[in-house]
């Protein structure tokens, strides 16, 4: 680590104290920076960095709701503007009790670098609230999202910031946020996306983030002329893009074993077919359940409750060439890392955002693994959030063949970015110096061309 870098890091962490995982984010891209940065002292001169750091604008309000019961409840709501040089703010709104300034601006920060590997016109931004949509009634969800929107409509727009789901954000929510938006500026655009199909969202949406993610681990694996024919594949998380993850991988010959959520995984020994995954789908999205009860169902299934004593999750110990982080971030450390490779996993596809801790990335890299950081193999969430745009623009619908192909080939591109990328900075293979390099220079270059502002 260069002077500059550690300079650089000791000034965030003096200024942003106890915003651990946004430290851990910046210093991540700081260090691949350095090997630009000595190239372009142009960049250091216009301080590009300090300034990509630094949000454009952090709103943080009050979100005040009456539940059915009548009772009262406040919550924290947030919208970071990161970086808007290359287009309007994007990226989600992420709703969990453990969302806090810090947790969202590691999240801004990330997406800025992601939107721009996506080759479409968007800057970065995330929000979100500290609110637990776990268990809640429909009615609880509806007022809650509308009382969020009554503050944001505020700040976001078409032109302006356009926000889109993460972690317990869904259509559903979409739609509750999009209804009061709607009625509040009495204008119909496409002011967020991930919309319902009925009312201006994109075919392929919902599935892009998992299938952007098996998409960039093929585009790897083909560096080395393989496929996921007869692979076997851990996947965490059951969410949004678990599901599509897996689909994607039972479409392109794999094997996924595992699912999870946050009180513990399953692991499914014959794999998921279409019919369990089918199951979990239902369990998931319509009746709400937790990944235990798919043991109920499928009694050949192993169940394992989070044991909160282990230094390790078990998830991460079972015999597979593939991994496909994606559930929250510092999900796989150094000790999971270790337990990936001693179980021959030789590709960690990054579905969620900075899944694997600093150690375990180094581990990774140091390994020459096939490893694509969530900044670029998740990225396929928000490139069709750009073609949802593109079509609200055009107030015109693609076929969704139209629109996986046109996934597919960004993330091809994304791919060829960070592996050319890595090899002009002499790190051949190393797609964490490929995607952070690579997404820093279009949006350097574009600050540099707009001056200091
Ligand atoms: P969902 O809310 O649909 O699903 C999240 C899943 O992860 C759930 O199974 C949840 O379990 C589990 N989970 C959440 N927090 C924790 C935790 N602290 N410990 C263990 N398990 C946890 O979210 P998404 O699938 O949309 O998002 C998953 C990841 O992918 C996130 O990192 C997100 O930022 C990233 N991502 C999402 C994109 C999208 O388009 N949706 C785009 C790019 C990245 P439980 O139900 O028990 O909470």
């Amino acid at each position: 680590m260069s002077q500059y870098v550690k300079d650089l890091m000791a000034d965030v962490r003096a200024k942003n104290p106890s915003e651990t995982e946004f430290h851990q984010a910046v210093e991540e891209v700081a260090e691949s920076l350095d090997l630009v940065l000595e190239r372009h002292p142009e960049y250091r001169a216009a301080k590009i960095l300090e300034r990509i750091i630094e949000p454009e604008r952090l709103i943080s309000f009050r979100v005040p709701w009456v539940d059915e019961q009548g009772e009262v409840h406040v919550n924290k709501g947030f919208r970071i503007e990161m970086n808007s040089a290359i287009g309007p703010y994007k990226g989600g709104l992420r709703f969990h009790p453990s969302v806090n300034q810090g947790i969202l601006k590691f999240l801004a920060f990330e997406q800025v670098f992601k939107n721009s590997l996506t080759t479409l016109p968007m800057g970065g931004g995330k929000g979100g609230s500290d609110f637990d949509p776990k268990g809640k009634s429909d009615l609880k969800i509806m007022r809650f999202c509308h009382a969020f929107m009554q503050e944001l409509f505020r700040h976001i727009g078409p032109n302006t910031d356009v926000p889109a789901g993460d972690i317990g954000v869904g259509g559903r929510e979409i739609g509750y946020m999009f209804g009061m938006y709607k009625k509040l500026r009495n204008e119909f655009t496409g002011v967020l996306t991930g919309k319902g199909l009925n009312w201006g969202g994109s075919l392929i949406r919902p599935e892009a983030t998992g299938y952007g993610a098996v998409y960039f681990g093929a585009n790897m694996l083909e560096t080395r002329n393989e496929t996921y024919e007869g692979k076997t594949c851990l996947v965490s998380g059951s969410g949004n893009v678990a599901q599509y993850t897996i689909e994607k991988i039972l479409d392109l010959g794999g094997k996924p074993v595992t699912a999870s959520d946050s009180q513990g995984y399953i692991y499914d020994e014959a794999g998921f077919d279409r019919e369990k995954l089918a199951f979990l789908m239902d369990l998931k999205n319509v009746r709400r359940g937790r990944i235990k009860e798919y043991t109920e169902k499928y009694s050949s299934a192993v169940y394992t409750a989070v044991d909160s004593s282990l230094d390790y999750n078990p998830l991460w110990d079972h015999k597979a060439q593939c991994a496909f982080p994606s559930a929250t971030q510092n999900e796989i450390n150094l000790k999971d890392a270790q337990n990936l490779l001693k179980n021959g996993c030789y590709l960690v596809s990054e579905g969620a955002n900075m899944p694997t801790m600093p150690e375990g990335v180094e581990l990774f890299v140091n390994e020459k693994i096939l490893y694509g950081p969530g900044k670029a193999a998740n990225a396929g969430g928000v490139a069709v959030s750009g073609l949802e745009m593109a079509q609200n623009s055009m107030r015109y619908g693609w076929s969704r063949e139209e629109v996986d192909t046109k996934l597919n080939s960004i993330m091809k591109a994304i791919h060829k970015t960070c592996l050319d990328t890595s090899e002009r900075f002499g790190t051949p293979g190393n797609y964490v110096n490929g995607a952070n390099i690579g997404g820093f220079l279009k949006v350097a270059d574009a600050m540099m061309d707009q001056g200091v502002v």
